[in-house]
Order: C-alpha cells, then structure tokens, then sequence
C-alpha cells in the first residue's frame, strides 16, 4: 500500500499566545492607528520598527501595509520616474514586477540560473539600461552577493533588496536586506513573521528613510517615530514628498513583536524541515536538488527541485501522481499563471524578450512550501513520495 501524506501545505502555526494577548491589550484601548497613543506611550508600531532595526542590525526602519507596499515605497523613496527602466528578477512572483508598474515604470527581466538565482552575467550585460535593481530573492535562494554588489557598484545602479523569503537569511555572515540601500520585507501570512497583511522597509541612508517615512502616510508626526532620522532631515524632505498612505497599524505591530523575538529559533526549525526533505530527494535519478552555497545560511521555508529538460507530460504526470498521494508541487513552468505561480511572459503589461535559458529554468521548477505544522517525520514522507513519483515517471519513460 502506497504510503499518503495528510498534512496542508497552506496551514501556519498559531499566533503565539503572548502575542494574542498583546493585540487583545490594544483592541481594549481601540487605539489601534499607529499615530494614535496616549500620552508618552510609543505605540506598538515605532517599538517593533525599532526592534526589527536592531535584529537587522540597520539605523532605519519603517513598518507599512504589506511588502509589495513597501518596495513601491523604496522605488519612490529613491525617485524612479514614469517611464523608468528598473532591472529585476525573471523568476519571481507577481507583486516585484507590480510594484515596478505601480510607479509607473518598467521592468527589465534579468535571466535565472540553475541555482535559481539572477543570472549575474546577464546582469553584466543589462546594467547599463537602468539606475536600479529591484532584486528579488526568490524562494531564498542568494546570488553571490559581492559579486553582485560590485556590478551594481561599478554601474551605479541603485539596489532594493525583496527579502520576502529572506528574512533571517545571511551571505556571508551579512543579514539579507543589509548589502542594497533599501530592503524590503513581508509579514504576510506565508512569509517568516505572520501578521495577516504587513511589511517592512530598513536603509542606513537618511534621506530615503525621510522620505519613506513621509510616502507612508506620517504626515508630519513623523517626530513620533523611534527607528527615524532626525527633524533636519525631514526639513528636507516634507514639503515635496508626497502621502501614500500605507501604513502598518498598532494591532498587527503587537502581534509581531513577540515572533520577532523567535525568528532565529524559526528560522532553524525550517531548516531541519528543509535539511530532511533534501536528504529524501538526494540521488533521485531524473532530478536535480538546488545545491546551496556554503557562504548562504539560508531559511528553508519553501523547497524547489529541478526536473530539467523533461517534457511538459511527463511533468504534469508527477504533479498529478503526487497530489493524488497528498504531495501539493506547484510548478513554475505551467503556461497558464495557476494559485500563486506566473511567469515573466505572463506579466503582458511589461514586454519581455524571450529568453531560452531562463525558459528552460523555469519550466522545470518544482516548488513546496514548508510550513512549521510539518513535524521532520511529514518530511521524510513527503521525500518519500516524490522520489516514489519522480521514479515512477522517470523509469516508465525509459522503458
Ligand atoms: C509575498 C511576496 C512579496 C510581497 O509581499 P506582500 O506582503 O504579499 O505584498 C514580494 N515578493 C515576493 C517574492 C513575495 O513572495
């Protein structure tokens, strides 16, 4: 009897019960917009924005309504202009170009390798035709960062970094979101802190942390904030800085505060998650694991194979085999945006060129979630099937 997974790649732990309690402690006081604190009180939202600065160890930080805010945000914060060119990743999801059409600008699409990061020497060749890279660190995976950053350097283009699936993540040592001027993050619910809908955007420069500030609707009660440059530097900025409201409020604040305070110990519990599925898919003939670099320390809470060069079929074939044994791959490769997943060529408001090498990247991606409800035995099983699948497929073919 064929073995069946019941588990649900969609279902997060609960919200921790100190931080149940602390958004209950500010529903009772219906102050809940972050400019609205009663006397000396900072409010949850300036004393999460100056924690999050500390854990990334940057000066700057400013909390907003989600993540694909908070990159539009940098994106004005560092002045692209309508009819700008930004660079940015062809293996991503849909709020990075988004956020690119929202101010009103266009993508360029930089290639992805196998070890589905940006494909550094097709960013050699694009450099020239944009002042910023909207770098999307996609599913975790980091490029070489100096590398990168050299490029870019060299070019003077301007790095936003997405940490949407880096948050706690390092190259070298150095935390994600820390090498570029602005990163950005994400507290949605599938992401590393959950707080329903949230974001986050953290710089070390003055100037664009001001003007992030005044974009995201502070008014001028941005005296308030704890993680902010000083009143000199918004003198600069308030009168010709537009509001956009976005926002994060004292209730989902509250609910992050005390799962910041245990995101190294999650980041470690995907990693053991991450670490069994792998040993599981290991030697797998037909199949290609993602080999991660030694100078990433990454955070395992999704999992993404290659079956490179296998034919449409044979791949729709193991998503169904395995779905029916309770195994949900998505796949990136799927002509017809599906869930979560879409590809460049889907993104019709922003032309792309065709790019073979991507292509065949992209169309043999598979990818999982890894929610810490999966205990390592869920793992383990899980390997287990798709090995099973991937088999099953791979050999009926060579027959
Ligand atoms: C989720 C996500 C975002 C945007 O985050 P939201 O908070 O949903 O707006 C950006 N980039 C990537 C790669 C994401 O997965």
């Amino acid at each position: 009897m064929s073995e069946i997974f019941k588990g649900n790649f969609t279902q997060q732990e609960p919200i921790p019960d100190e931080a149940i309690a602390a958004a209950v402690e500010v529903m009772k006081t219906g102050r809940l917009h972050r400019y609205n604190v009663a006397g000396d009180d900072p409010g949850e939202v300036a004393l999460l924005e100056q924690e999050f600065a500390r854990a990334m160890g940057v000066k700057y930080c400013l909390a907003v309504a989600s993540g694909g805010y908070a990159m539009a945000c940098a994106l004005r914060a560092v002045g692209v202009k309508p009819g700008d060119k930004v660079l940015t990743n062809t293996f991503t999801l849909a709020p990075v170009p988004g956020s690119i059409a929202s101010v009103g600008a266009v993508p360029v699409f930089v290639g992805v390798t196998e070890d589905l990061v940006i494909d550094l020497d097709d960013l050699v060749a694009k450099v020239g035709q944009a002042k910023v890279l909207m770098l999307s660190h996609m599913r975790g995976h980091l490029a070489d960062m100096d590398r990168l950053m050299e490029i870019c350097d060299a070019a003077g283009v301007t790095v936003i970094e997405d940490c949407a699936h880096t948050m706690g993540a390092k190259w070298r040592g150095r935390l994600s979101g820390t090498d570029g001027l602005i990163g950005c993050y994400s507290t949605q619910t599938y992401k590393h802190l959950n707080s329903g809908e949230g974001g986050f955007l953290v710089t070390d420069d003055e100037d664009v942390a001001a003007r992030a500030i005044i974009l995201s609707g502070s008014y001028m009660l941005y005296g308030r904030h704890l993680a902010a440059p000083g009143p000199e530097v918004f003198e600069r900025v308030k009168y010709v800085t537009p509001n956009v409201s976005g926002r994060m409020d004292n209730l989902r604040a509250a609910i992050l505060r005390p799962q910041l305070r245990r995101l190294d110990a999650q980041c470690e519990a995907w990693n053991a998650r991450y670490r069994a599925v792998e040993d599981g898919l290991r030697g797998t003939p037909g199949l290609t694991v993602v080999e991660r670099p030694a100078e990433e320390y990454y955070v395992g809470s999704s999992i993404q194979f290659l079956l490179l060069d296998w034919a449409e079929e044979q791949i729709d074939a193991v998503l169904k085999r395995c779905a029916a044994r309770g195994v949900e791959l998505k796949w990136f490769g799927g002509a017809e945006p599906t869930g979560f997943t879409s590809r460049y060529d889907s993104w019709r408001y922003a032309p792309s060129e065709l790019m073979p090498e991507s292509d065949r990247v992209l169309k043999g991606i598979l990818d999982m979630r890894l929610p810490l409800t999966f205990s390592l035995e869920d793992c383990a099983l899980i390997a287990r099937i798709i090995r099973a699948e991937v088999g099953a497929v791979f050999q009926g073919e060579a027959a």
